[in-house]
């Protein structure tokens, strides 16, 4: 389809279904990432990948060296070094390394979109337990005290539940810079996929719920069941935020909606995230695929759901035993409408994503029907 070539920063899932999506498109994509048996490695035979750090300067350069266009499944990589490659002007960067670098820092993403005029929770910096204490002041307990950086699944979050707790989250916290965020009492969290081509393009997909567990998404309802003006707000704030960022690529947007309606806008991925998993059975086009079209300048795919109704449910390690794992897709290949998803991690652990389930039907209603028996092995008791 293309004869550029894709490099990837990151091998995990989400690098190994966008290798999915490329081999359909005869595209040929190379990893850089530390283990040999990366889950975006395992499925792609046809290229020599590296083995090394996604934010080692020379194996990023390495990477360069090897193919057209960079892009990456992760944004916690050597963002330096993405802005010199792109400077340098022979391999494009997508998206590009401003705004992988803008995004990495959840503070500084914060202030770019204030200054763009997108609405988000109230935030402060925070150097020591001090200043905590100043802010909540301001902001009133519970807060949440946030890691500027390397933060995933509310790994570097902690509830600031009272002036107890202080000394204690700031302990936690203490490898990263910290910021703190005043507490958003939403009634749903929201996400969008937003799609953007090099000449500016935007399409984004239907607006979805995500019901976090202990801070790690669990589900994907999609569409979301929320009121229409709600939806179409939320699909204006994520395309508004998604502008206001240079590169092209695919760009997960996630919001919090309050009881009046109001919408803030939590954080932004610059990549595939996992909200868009359902897109694979559910929609016209992938966000993979379209992250491809889109990093490749070709047409955007249609980001229509091709079914009424979806729900994708994330597979967490639950301890090092990979059985806990396959229970849920032992229910799945039973259920109607239901897709499973292993990404071949050769490890368990407590809250890894091992892998997801996706279900599609006629109706929402339908789809929660079959996807009861694959919750019951999850959350076995819970109704
Ligand atoms: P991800 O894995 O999505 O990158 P993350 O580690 O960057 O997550 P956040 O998205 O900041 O963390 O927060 C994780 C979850 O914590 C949110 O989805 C939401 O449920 C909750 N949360 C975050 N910020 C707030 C807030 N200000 N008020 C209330 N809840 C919050
Ligand atoms: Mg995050
Ligand atoms: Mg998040």
């Amino acid at each position: 389809m293309n004869s550029q070539k894709v490099g990837i920063l990151g091998g995990g899932q989400l690098g190994r279904m966008m290798v999915e999506a490329a081999s359909r498109l005869n595209l040929s994509v190379t990893i850089l990432d530390a283990p040999v048996d990366a889950p975006a490695k395992q499925i792609e035979s046809t290229q020599n990948h590296i083995q090394g750090a996604f934010n080692d300067a020379a194996k990023i350069t390495e990477l360069a060296s090897q193919v057209d266009v960079l892009t990456v499944e992760i944004e916690h990589v050597n963002a330096d070094v993405l802005a010199q490659i792109e400077q340098e002007g022979r391999v494009r960067v997508c998206p590009s390394a401003f705004t992988v670098k803008t995004i990495q820092d959840k503070y500084n993403q914060k202030k770019y979109l204030e200054s763009h005029g997108i609405p988000v929770a109230e935030y402060r910096e925070i150097k020591d337990a001090d200043a905590v204490k100043q802010v909540a002041k301001e902001f009133g307990y519970p807060l949440m005290l946030k890691s500027k950086t390397m933060a995933y699944d509310g790994k570097g979050n902690y509830v600031v539940k009272s002036e107890a707790d202080v000394e204690k989250a700031v302990a936690a916290l203490s490898k990263t810079p910290l910021y703190a965020e005043k507490w958003a009492p939403f009634v749903k969290e929201l996400a969008v996929m937003v799609v953007r081509r090099a000449n500016g393009e935007i399409r984004s997909y239907p607006v979805v719920e995500t019901i976090h567990k202990n801070s790690i998404c669990h589900l994907v309802i999609a569409p979301a069941q929320i009121d229409g003006s709600v939806a179409v707000k939320a699909q204006k704030i994520a395309e508004n935020a998604i502008k206001s960022f240079p590169g092209a690529g695919i760009f997960g947007v996630e919001m919090f909606v309050m009881a009046d309606g109001e919408i803030l806008l939590n954080e932004i991925a610059p990549r595939p995230h996992n909200s868009g998993h359902y897109t694979i059975e559910a929609c016209e086009t992938s966000q993979y695929e379209n992250h491809m079209r889109a990093i490749l300048d070709l047409p955007l795919g249609s980001t229509a759901m091709k079914v009424p109704a979806s729900i994708m449910v994330n597979i967490l390690g639950e301890n090092s035993d990979m059985e806990a794992c396959y229970k849920p897709c032992q229910a799945a290949l039973l259920a109607e409408g239901a897709t499973i998803h292993l990404y071949g991690k050769k490890e368990s652990r407590a809250g890894r994503k091992m892998g997801h389930i996706t279900l599609v039907g006629e109706s929402m209603m339908q789809v929660q029907k079959n996807l009861k028996p694959i919750l019951d092995e999850i959350e076995p008791g819970v109704e």
